[in-house]
């Protein structure tokens, strides 16, 4: 027997459902919420399982696994991105579609969540494999979907040419071309202008609040972002517009750093040219996950979950952390991050730009009749504002973090459509 028993180490559960579910039941005791409406609100309505046999180019079959979720309709038709990437689980999938009931109600827009996930490596795959694999997909779920059930989008590597063939594949069940059935699609298509740029606008607007309140310039502010694709990136660029130095950047295959500032237009030209950001000159190189610990102002996850835990958020020396990802950050590093006063903008208020412009683009489809780039924007920017200053409002009423405080509107609201 050993003289002094071993330090226990604390393992941390990464699996985002049970870290949804946490999320979801610290705000669910604040508002007391009974036990009934607590299940009926904690699990997924419906969640099915897919194995979808695909051609390659070289003649063999290849089988992929595939998921579609739906969280919760009490609100309205169910909205949720599709995600391509070789980690893709269906604890993930119903997390996320969780993720996205609460987003919702969050920025009052009547929809509930839903989401997709397709287990394969898109960076592996051919453009004619890919596109037989997306069809394929949406055959299999075409019962299902529907402007008035379940209107799928873009998420991590998918973007609006993805929607264009779900879009057609449904099209062709319905005999007729049905542009609302999913959102983030091409503009020829019915696409709502900014619908690209949404979540990062969105987290901009909401970050322009949080730093008012904060008492951080963003003229004179830095920020480091983690992930540079469709939300990383554009969030860089919006940051750069607005003056902002952006000094980290990472994304898969590494990480750069310029405490002077990244020349933030010529990075895109870079990545647009080789695929990465790793190895722009005038950088230096650092590991991919470093830029979390870069010393700024401003961090921004953008790239996947569980990205901030207990292991690195000790690490973490921004004053404001702008969830531009879902489900970034763990609970035990929410608790470390707060202990040490960083404000946390939670996933489900600085991305929620993209499901309202979501929401924008089915109405737009739907009335036939389109917004012009500024009327789309300044829709965005009033929503966003008016559901920051509303989540600052339920924190200081509560006396807790943003994210109890969006999780306690967002379930309140829900609460409310259930049990009417
Ligand atoms: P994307 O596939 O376009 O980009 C993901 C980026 O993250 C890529 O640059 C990738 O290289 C990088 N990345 C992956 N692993 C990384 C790591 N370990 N370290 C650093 N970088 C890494 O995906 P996206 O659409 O930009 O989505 C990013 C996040 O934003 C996801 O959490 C997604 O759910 C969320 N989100 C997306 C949308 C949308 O409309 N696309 C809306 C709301 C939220």
């Amino acid at each position: 027997m050993p003289a002094t028993a071993p330090a226990r180490r604390i393992v941390e559960d990464l699996n985002p459902l049970n870290i949804v579910a946490q999320q979801f039941e610290i705000a669910a005791d604040y508002l007391k919420l009974d036990a009934g409406l607590r299940e009926v609100l904690r699990r997924p309505r419906r969640s099915i399982s897919l194995t979808l046999p695909i051609r390659m180019d070289d003649g063999t079959i290849r089988v992929f696994d595939a998921y579609r979720v739906l969280h919760s309709d009490i609100r309205g038709p169910c909205k949720g991105g599709i995600r391509y990437h070789p980690n893709v689980t269906c604890d993930e999938v119903s997390a996320l579609a969780a993720w996205i009931t609460w987003k919702c109600a969050l920025v009052d827009v009547p929809f509930g969540g839903a989401k997709g996930g397709i287990a394969c490596d898109p960076k592996h795959l051919s453009r004619n494999e890919l596109e037989r694999l997306t069809r394929r997909y949406a055959y299999e779920i075409a019962t299902l979907i529907g402007p008035d059930q379940d209107i799928p989008a873009p998420d991590v590597n998918s973007d609006a040419q993805t929607m264009a063939w779900i879009m057609d594949t449904y099209s062709m069940t319905t005999r007729h071309a049905t542009p609302a059935v999913v959102t983030g699609k091409p503009s020829f298509l019915g696409g709502s202008l900014s619908r690209f740029e949404a979540s990062a606008r969105g987290c901009l607007f909401v970050l322009r609040e949080a730093s008012r309140m904060r008492g951080l310039d963003l003229k004179t502010a830095t920020a480091a972002i983690q992930g540079f694709g469709n939300v990383g990136s554009v969030m860089a660029r919006l940051l750069w517009d607005e003056g902002v130095r952006v000094i980290g950047v990472s994304d898969s295959k590494g990480g750069i750093l310029n405490k002077e500032g990244i020349d933030i237009p010529a990075l895109l030209r870079f990545k647009a040219a080789t695929g990465s950001v790793e190895a722009f000159p005038g950088c230096s190189p650092i590991p991919s996950d470093d830029v979390l610990k870069t010393q700024c102002d401003i961090l921004i996850p953008a790239a996947l979950e569980n990205q901030i835990t207990m292991e690195n958020a000790g690490y973490i020396r921004a004053e404001i952390v702008a969830e531009a990802a879902n489900g970034p950050t763990t609970p035990e590093a929410d608790l470390m991050l707060s202990r040490k006063e960083v404000m946390v903008l939670p996933d489900i208020l600085a991305n929620a730009g993209g499901v309202t412009v979501s929401y924008f683009e089915w109405v737009q489809d739907l009335q036939q009749l389109f917004w012009d780039e500024a009327e789309v924007n300044r829709r965005l920017e009033q929503v966003m504002v008016k559901t920051f200053h509303k989540v600052h409002d339920t924190a200081k009423k509560y006396g807790c973090d943003y994210r109890a405080a969006a999780y306690i509107v967002a379930i309140g609201r829900c609460r409310r459509s259930a049990a009417p």
